[in-house]
Formats: structure tokens, C-alpha cells, sequence
């Protein structure tokens, strides 16, 4: 049996002769970027994210940085982020010019510990950028409650958690400005790249509606120096048709962990992903971690299983960040992470006897 880590094909192919009639629509039209299709689509993003607005932009890193410099962040200004995050968390905050503050983890759940947040506070902090990593919603009442407290504002990196929930409350509606992304491969993919802002702030919608679009508003008349960062109506119109299925499909990847979670317990040294209490998980991923990782992968992929490690290299130990001379010793557990982590697949379409022989291949291993 072949099975591959993410099959983009069979996900899309379901949705074929929708995104066709879209295609057709859009060419019809004769309108291309910022129109219709758009606005309706954040529209219904906005309903879907329980925010009062969301606003659509190139990508997930650019809704991050635009979130960012609306917020006025940059040279002077620190912001706390996860050491255990993919690079763009850290990118977007580089891009404004801030300084770079890593937190660690929870072991448990991978996610921003909230326990050493308040010891990163300064008078130069400005805000927090929890990552939903993995798919799971962080603490985010209780990082609410200490950026409150220290009057910081919280800037969600919710790329990989649309639809998740802490305390009831979606996954990208905490924040006072909030980013996330429709790369293909995330749970609400698009077919090329596409990214968004959710918010309920009128004044912060106005300002990041302006930079998405050369920072004008009136065609040709330049109030700041904005970005070009649009997400195009034929993006749009895809993500639009493929929203109304991601509830659905967003459950049939928790009932896939299940099936995993009772399927992998006490399997060898494997350590299952865990939920934060009231915390919920869309599982964008299915992250198990082990100490013979690169011996269970190699074995997995000889027997035609595709695993991905998300993600080899921390932030901190990036060539990229050469410049901020963190020590390979400095986040431990983000190194932990990165060196023990499998990511098995997960993604709406897969059939029970592919579940159950990614786990007696797993079985067998230890056997
Ligand atoms: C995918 C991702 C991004 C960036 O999204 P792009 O659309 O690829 O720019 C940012 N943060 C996290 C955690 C991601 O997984």
C-alpha cells in the first residue's frame, strides 16, 4: 500500500467541477483582483472565524507582518514568539524590525508555555504572537489575561488551526489582529498561495486594507507606503467553495487522531500529541514523537508510508538567524522537538484500512 504524507491531488480532485464553475466565473467576469469574489469570501471567512472582519492578503507570513505594522510594531519594539514554531512566526517580526523574543514550549502540548511569558516582559515588549501549532489552539484566555495585565497587544499566528477552539472561542479571534494562511497544503488550501487578517477592530481593518494595496485607498492617491499583497479573485472564489466543507472536513481529521490515539497508546516509546485543557485541535498535523524517529521514518517510507518532521531545524538554529547569536543550547526543548517529532498523515479522504496499516506498520516495527 502506497500512502503518501499529504495527497493534494485526491483533496482538490473532489472539489473539481466546483472549482471549474468558479474558473469559468471568474474568467467571465473580467475582474481579477479585489472584487467580488473577495469581499465574499471574507464575507464568509469573517462569519466562519466568529470575527467582525477578515481581510484577505498574499499569504499567511505577509498577514503576519501587515498585522504587525498596524499595530506600529517595529525598531525598538520586542515581541514574544514560540521557539518551537515553523521560521515565518520569526520572519514577520524580523521584517517590521522588531527584536525577536522566543519562549519554549509546553512538552506537552508543543505549544507557547504560558508560564514563562511574564519573566520575557520588558518595558520595550509590545506583543505576544502565539502560534496554534499543529493545529491546536493555544492558552489563549490565559495569554489574553497577562497581555491584559502587561498591556501588550496578542498577534495570533493561526496558520494552522482554522477552526479550533480554547475555551469555546476560535483560534484566530483572540488577538486584537490575527493571521492566517490557505497555502495548499493547510486545512483551508487554496491552489497557490493566499493568506488572510481576521479582526473585529474597524480602525486596524482600515489600516492593513490600505497597505495590502500600495497603502491607498483611492486609486492612484498614496497615503503610506504600503505593500502589494492582494489575494486574487479566482483564490478567493477556490477558497470560498472550499470553506463550506471545512467543518466537515476539519472532523474527519480529529476522527482520524482518534483512531490514531487509541490505536498508538503505550506503542513503543511513542509519545501522543496531547490537548491543553479546553483547548481543541483541527489536527492540521498528527505529531507523535520518539526517540528512534529517523529509524521509524526510513522504516514507514520502505513500507510506502510518507511522513514529514515538522520541523528539523528550530528558528533558532537557522542560518537565517546566524545574526541573533542564539546558542544551539538556548531552546532546548524546541531542539527536543525537532529531533524526536513524525508527523503521520492526516487529511480528509483517508480510508480506514489506510489508518489501520500506518498502525500495524508502526506495531510491527516495534515489534
Ligand atoms: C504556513 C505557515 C505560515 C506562513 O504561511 P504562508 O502562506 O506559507 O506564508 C506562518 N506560520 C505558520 C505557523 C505556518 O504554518
Amino acid at each position: 500500500m502506497i500512502i503518501p504524507f499529504l495527497d493534494l491531488k485526491k483533496i482538490n480532485q473532489a472539489y473539481e467541477q466546483g472549482l471549474n464553475e468558479k474558473l469559468h466565473s471568474v474568467i467571465d467576469s473580467g475582474w481579477f483582483i479585489m472584487g467580488q469574489q473577495l469581499s465574499t469570501f471574507e464575507k464568509n471567512y469573517a462569519k466562519f472565524n466568529d470575527t467582525k472582519h477578515c481581510i484577505g492578503v498574499g499569504n499567511g507570513l505577509d498577514a503576519l507582518i501587515l498585522s504587525l505594522k498596524a499595530l506600529n510594531i517595529g525598531a525598538g519594539d520586542e515581541v514574544i514568539v514560540p521557539s518551537n514554531t515553523y521560521i515565518a512566526s520569526w520572519l514577520a517580526v524580523s521584517y517590521v524590525g522588531a527584536t525577536i523574543i522566543p519562549v519554549e514550549p509546553n512538552i506537552e502540548t508543543y505549544n507557547i508555555d504560558i508560564n514563562l511569558i511574564e519573566e520575557k516582559i520588558t518595558s520595550k515588549t509590545k506583543a505576544i504572537m502565539p502560534v496554534n501549532l499543529y493545529g491546536q489552539a493555544c492558552e489563549l484566555t490565559k495569554i489574553m489575561a497577562i497581555a491584559e495585565k502587561h498591556k501588550l497587544f496578542v498577534v495570533e499566528d493561526n496558520a494552522q488551526a482554522q477552526g479550533a477552539t480554547c475555551k469555546g472561542k476560535l483560534a484566530g479571534s483572540f488577538g486584537q489582529i490575527n493571521g492566517t494562511s490557505f497555502y495548499p497544503g493547510k486545512n483551508l488550501g487554496a491552489l497557490g498561495d493566499a493568506g488572510a487578517i481576521t479582526t473585529n477592530d474597524d480602525e486596524l481593518t482600515s489600516k492593513v486594507k490600505t497597505l495590502r494595496n500600495y497603502g491607498s485607498q483611492v486609486k492612484y492617491y498614496n497615503e503610506v507606503k504600503g505593500y502589494n499583497s492582494r489575494l486574487d479573485e479566482l483564490q478567493a472564489a477556490f477558497l470560498d467553495l472550499k470553506l463550506e466543507k471545512l467543518a466537515t472536513e476539519n472532523y474527519q481529521r480529529v476522527e482520524i487522531a482518534n483512531t490514531y490515539l487509541h490505536k498508538l497508546t503505550n506503542e513503543g516509546d511513542i509519545i501522543l500529541p496531547k490537548l491543553a485543557q479546553d483547548c481543541t485541535s483541527n489536527y492540521h498535523l498528527f505529531v507523535i514523537r520518539t526517540n528512534r524517529r529517523n529509524d521509524l521514518q526510513k522504516f514507514l517510507q520502505e513500507k510506502g508510508i510518507g511522513t514529514v518532521i515538522h520541523y528539523p531545524v528550530p528558528p533558532h538554529k537557522q542560518e537565517a538567524y546566524a545574526d541573533l547569536n542564539f546558542k544551539p543550547t538556548d531552546f532546548p526543548l524546541a531542539s527536543l522537538i525537532a529531533d524526536t517529532c513524525l508527523s503521520l498523515p492526516i487529511y480528509p479522504g483517508m480510508e480506514s484500512n489506510q489508518i489501520d496499516y500506518i498502525c500495524d506498520t508502526i506495531k510491527t516495527f516495534y515489534a
